[in-house]
């Protein structure tokens, strides 16, 4: 299958290009951006036949079977529209858009339309957190009490961009990072928030958005999720910790792009160190995509599943702007 990639971004460049080549038959046929330069250094730098800014050019190419998009959040919704309009299959970053509705509108085009819709929620590919979801699920901390995941990391300099000072872009650490955390604790717990408290801040990075937040989520069994992210913590590892009646799961250093960190399962047996899949993040889920293609899988992260980490994370935004409990409103089913 061929791909057009939607954005020259730092993600598309540094991951995905290559998680796409290593699904067997895959290639990067275009690379579409705002900029005709920004485009053609991408597809030399990248090795990619065409480039341009023209994205109906792309959508055009009968061979293009696949649309990644990844471009800053704003721009997914347009560019969905106009993949799933044109028959494409389409892979969209996280967070799917910078409305629920838009996000919702994307994935109800493409099931109209036929095709797959699939959000990169790469966590879900993780070995690590696949291996604790198995552990959780098959009853070894017993009946889940808390998740705490935190998600506080130093966002790198070459990213300090539209991230930190553009709202209209969908900056901020709630829509970068809390959709993960939601993601996340939907995949693990397997049910969604009920409400949520929350508060945020800008401490040293964020200009005019958020770059800190944390929040505690009503889960419907009666468990409590804590959520910290930011981009101000050089020294806060990341993880995960699950706390059941009849054990704990502690993982450190989890939260990542590569397979990495540790997990220890903590019972009355004493600590287990617990080994997991050591496959990279997002061949999997370049791999997992093709196979939903071709009907043989479904996509780890559906678009349904963009859609509610992002009603999480407003109803988050929601409950730090105003200080009230936020009730996660669902609305209709997808
Ligand atoms: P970047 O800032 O690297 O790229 C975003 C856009 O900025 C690009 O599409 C490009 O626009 C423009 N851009 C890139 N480099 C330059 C430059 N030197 N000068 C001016 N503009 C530039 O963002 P990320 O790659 O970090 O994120 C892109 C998307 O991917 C976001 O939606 C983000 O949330 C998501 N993401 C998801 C991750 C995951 O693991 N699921 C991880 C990281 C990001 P143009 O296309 O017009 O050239």
């Amino acid at each position: 299958m061929n791909w057009a990639f939607v954005g020259a971004s730092t993600i598309a460049g540094q991951y995905l290009a290559g998680a796409v080549r290593a699904t067997g038959g895959c290639e990067v046929r275009w690379v579409v951006s705002g900029s005709a330069e920004r485009a053609a250094s991408f597809a030399t730098t990248h090795g990619i036949a065409h480039s341009g800014t023209d994205l109906s050019a792309a959508l055009a190419d009968p061979a293009v079977g696949a649309v990644y998009i990844s471009s800053t959040n704003e721009k997914h919704h347009a560019q969905a529209l106009a993949a799933i309009a044109a028959g494409k299959h389409v892979l969209c970053e996280k967070p799917l858009a910078t409305s629920v509705a838009d996000a919702r509108d994307m994935v109800q085009a493409a099931e109209r339309a036929g095709v797959i819709f699939a959000t990169n929620h790469h966590l879900r590919s993780a070995g690590s957190l696949r291996a604790i979801r198995q552990l959780v699920a098959s009853g070894k901390v017993g009946k889940v009490l808390s998740l705490r995941i935190f998600h506080a990391v130093e966002l790198p300099v070459h990213l300090r961009g539209w991230r930190l000072d553009n709202p209209v872009s969908g900056g901020g650490v709630i829509a970068d990072l809390t959709v993960h955390n939601a993601d996340t604790a939907r995949f693990l717990l397997g049910e969604d928030p009920v409400s949520v408290v929350a508060h945020m801040d800008a401490t040293g990075l964020g200009q005019g958005v958020e770059d800190s937040a944390m929040s505690v989520w009503a889960m419907p069994s009666g468990a409590m999720v804590f959520s910290h992210e930011s981009f101000t913590h050089p020294y806060a590892a990341s993880g995960i910790e699950v706390h059941g009646t009849k054990g704990s799961i502690l993982a450190r250093g989890v939260l990542a792009q590569e397979p990495a960190g540790e997990i220890d399962l903590i019972t009355a047996q004493g600590i287990a160190r617990v080994d997991y899949d050591q496959s990279a993040l997002y061949e999997n889920v370049a791999r997992n995509f093709c196979a939903a293609v071709t009907g043989t899988a479904l996509p780890a992260a559906s678009g349904g599943d963009g859609v509610r980490s992002l009603q999480i994370a407003f109803a988050v935004r929601d409950a730090a702007r105003s200080g009230q409990r936020q009730t996660v409103n669902y609305g209709v089913s997808l």
